[in-house]
């Protein structure tokens, strides 16, 4: 009965296993907790969470005690389906094809003069159109035009459940009862102009994510047995050659091989110049080759790709979702009732039903539900498109309200490309000797400060050991056993106390990163290491302080001679000798004096300090796993203007989402009190409830357009 395929992921931790789900028929938020309370109720869910956009539910379970059909039992119960998305059109619906189409516009054609009538009524321009006709005539086009809506009413009755419509419905019986038909069908008309509202405004919003999948690559030409074969690219596997021709997009995250093409990565980087490739370039899923073939060794497939986690990340980004949010969540749970007791006081005090039925039809409106969302998925899609991975509302949320900014120094102020620019043997060792040991030491750290060891040695073509006995030490250096030697190489943590020669204050006075180079724990040199500043930074940092932000402050593991240089360069206060944990710990110092703290970093050393800020920014998260993991926000592209755009974008987020909540707010409340004095006719009650959700959907959608960062100067 249910086509359902397996899961799109599966993943088994400790007896807990975590699934994925399809939903279909989800419109509106109320929908996502129906869905949620359905499957959390089912023994041995853990934890469920839905999200409207992208129509699926995350289910943490014990595979013991519940599967699949269940899930989808419970899903169906509530009202939904959990088919796999459909595969072209029709087919779902009974009416499919040529009748849908007409029967709509009828409908609203209907609705419109119907509308039209109620109201030249109501104004005295024509009499008692209505009343002439035959009364089960009129109860017909009411039935039948609600027909949708009174069949969900019903289902959710049944189920014990008072959703808006229920209150709607109420409004529209009561005009029935008194007679008063056309009335009525007007009320079960807007009832179904304000579905679609909502309906179009939630697709609006799954849109933004539903283009960037629709980016995906989707065939592989791979080279198997000597032969080039086109897959499917979830059969490539890690590897495998890939050959991408001119004009093709690059179906997997690789390293070319061979050839040269300029590569269009907008999609993942949001940057429409084109970058060179070659043999040793590291290329990304969905970015086309323009001008220019290559051969791929495949890295990363499918949902393991970099675009794959992005478009992952935006998905799950619902998950996160910000305070006003989960107010404005709260709220709802209290409009309701409040709703249904403005209703009662109206009709026991007025004594007039028709008054009543408008408070109930006038009150419907999901658009508390939706104020929020819409806004941070508008933005949270733009911003995908613009190299921004923004994974939740939550961190757009703190960003717009953040007064602290800890930057990391290494790979983040600068390049992360450092070179060694000075050698210094000390007591009677060569330089040579100093850089043999070094690079051998270094040859299996990931640090930058390692590669630029290893290419010193390297350009003076000097043979290197293979360490035994490799240990790195995060944000200190590296201990190893060379030739039987015990070697390290770090800062001035890494060897013993005593003066260092005067040469080494005069090398830090430089802004130069000093490595200590020890055998067998004495120090037999020092080299020095110097990064260029991202030329951006400083733009950056004045559109920083053009934002209202006082504390810039530098931490940095390395020492404090060179961090000063920098510091005082780029007119902020630092902190030096810190290690990955200090980091935390200042961001900790910061939360406790309750100020919301953005860190922003490189994941080198720094990814629990990230983790721990209200909002970890990371650069260069192309390609490395361990900085789009621990960053709220991650910059797709190496480049600081973001950081400012970013933040602006979610103070403009901001604007708009207490736009929304307020408009929602103040709309819904002079309806319900111009309703209950009766001012407000039912008529135009059931008009003024269909419009917010479309209000709300023009604000938000300011936010889909691009914006240029404003910088100072
Ligand atoms: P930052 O805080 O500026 O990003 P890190 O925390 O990555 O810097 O490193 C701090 C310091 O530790 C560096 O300045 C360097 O002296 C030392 N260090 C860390 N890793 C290495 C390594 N692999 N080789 C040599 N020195 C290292
Ligand atoms: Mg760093």
């Amino acid at each position: 009965m249910h086509p359902l395929r397996l899961p799109a992921t599966e993943l088994t931790v400790a007896g807990q296993r975590t699934i994925e789900v399809p939903i279909r028929g989800m419109d509106c938020a109320d929908c996502v907790v129906h869905v949620e309370r359905a499957i959390a109720a089912l023994p041995g869910v853990a934890l469920v969470h839905v999200s409207l956009t992208a129509e699926k539910a995350v289910v943490q379970l014990d595979p013991h005690r519940v599967d699949l059909s269940a899930i989808a039992k419970a899903v169906e119960g509530a009202g939904y389906s959990c088919a796999p998305p459909e595969v072209g059109r029709g087919g779902t619906t009974p009416l499919g094809g040529f009748t849908r189409p007409v029967l709509t516009l009828l409908g609203v054609v209907f609705g419109a003069v119907l509308f039209v009538v109620v109201v030249g009524e109501w104004f005295g321009l024509f009499e008692a159109v209505t009343r002439r006709v035959p009364w089960p005539l009129g109860l017909t086009v009411v039935l039948a035009g609600g027909y949708p809506v009174f069949r969900n009413v019903i289902r959710a009755a049944i189920r014990k459940q008072v959703t808006a419509h229920t209150l709607m419905t109420v409004g529209a019986l009561a005009a029935l009862v008194v007679g008063q038909w056309a009335t009525a069908a007007v009320v079960v008309f807007f009832m179904r102009v304000g579905d679609y509202a909502e309906r179009f405004t939630t697709e609006r919003a799954r849109r933004a994510v539903k283009d960037l999948t629709a980016m995906a690559p989707q065939t592989a030409r791979v080279e198997r047995d000597g032969a080039e074969r086109e897959v499917p690219v979830g059969e490539v596997r890690v590897g495998e050659t890939v050959v991408v021709r001119p004009g093709e997009k690059i179906p997997v995250d690789g390293e070319a091989i061979a050839g040269h093409a300029t590569v269009d990565q907008a999609t993942i980087t949001g940057e429409s110049m084109p970058v060179e490739a070659g043999p040793g370039t590291r290329v990304f899923a969905a970015t086309i080759a323009r001008l220019g073939g290559l051969r791929l060794r495949t890295t990363h497939v499918g949902k393991d790709t970099t675009f794959g986690r992005v478009i992952r990340m935006v998905e799950d980004a619902e998950a996160h979702r910000a305070n006003v949010q989960r107010i404005a969540d709260k709220f709802s749970a209290y409009y309701l009732p409040l709703v249904v007791s403005i209703a009662t006081l109206t009709l026991l005090i007025r004594r007039d039903s028709l008054a009543t039925a408008a408070v109930l039809v006038v009150a419907c409106s999901c658009s508390f539900a939706l104020a929020t969302p819409i806004a941070m998925l508008a933005s949270i899609g733009a911003g995908a498109r613009r190299g921004l991975l923004i994974k939740g509302g939550r961190y757009l949320e703190a960003l717009a309200r953040a007064d602290v900014v800890l930057i990391d120094k290494t790979g983040t102020l600068t390049l992360g490309r450092p070179q060694i620019t000075d050698v210094l043997p000390l007591n009677g060792a060569s330089g040579e000797d100093v850089l043999v040991l070094a690079a051998s030491a270094e040859r299996y750290s990931e640090h930058p400060l390692a590669e630029a060891v290893r290419a010193a040695a390297r350009e003076r073509g000097l043979p290197l050991y293979e360490p035994e006995q490799f240990e790195a030490i995060p944000g200190i250096g590296v201990r190893a056993r060379v030739d039987g030697i015990t070697v390290t190489v770090g800062s001035r943590r890494m060897v013993p106390d005593g003066s260092p020669p005067r040469v080494v204050a005069d090398l830090e006075a430089q802004g130069k990163t000093l490595l200590f180079v020890a055998r067998d724990g004495a120090i037999t040199g020092v080299l020095a290491a110097s990064d260029t500043l991202r030329p951006e930074v400083p733009a950056a940092l004045a559109a920083i302080r053009a934002l209202g932000i006082r504390q810039i402050e530098l931490l940095t593991g390395d020492n404090e001679r060179t961090a000063a240089a920098m510091a005082q360069r780029l007119d902020v206060v630092y902190r030096a000798g810190l290690l990955p944990e200090d980091k935390i710990g200042v961001v900790q110092q910061y939360q406790a004096q309750g100020r919301t703290v953005v860190m922003i970093g490189d994941g080198v050393n720094d990814a629990p300090a990230l983790a721990q800020a209200d909002v970890g920014i990371a650069m260069g998260a192309a390609g490395s796993d361990v900085a789009v993991e621990a960053a709220h926000i991650a910059l797709l592209r190496d480049d600081w203007a973001l950081i400012p755009e970013v933040w602006q974008i979610a103070r403009r987020t901001m604007r708009v989402v207490k736009l929304n909540i307020g408009f929602t707010a103040a709309y819904n409340l002079t309806g319900l009190t111009l309703a209950a004095l009766g001012i407000l006719p039912l008529v135009f009650a059931a008009a003024a409830q269909s419009l917010p959700d479309l209000g709300i959907l023009g604000n938000s959608a300011r936010l889909l357009r691009p914006m240029r960062a404003r910088t100072a100067g």
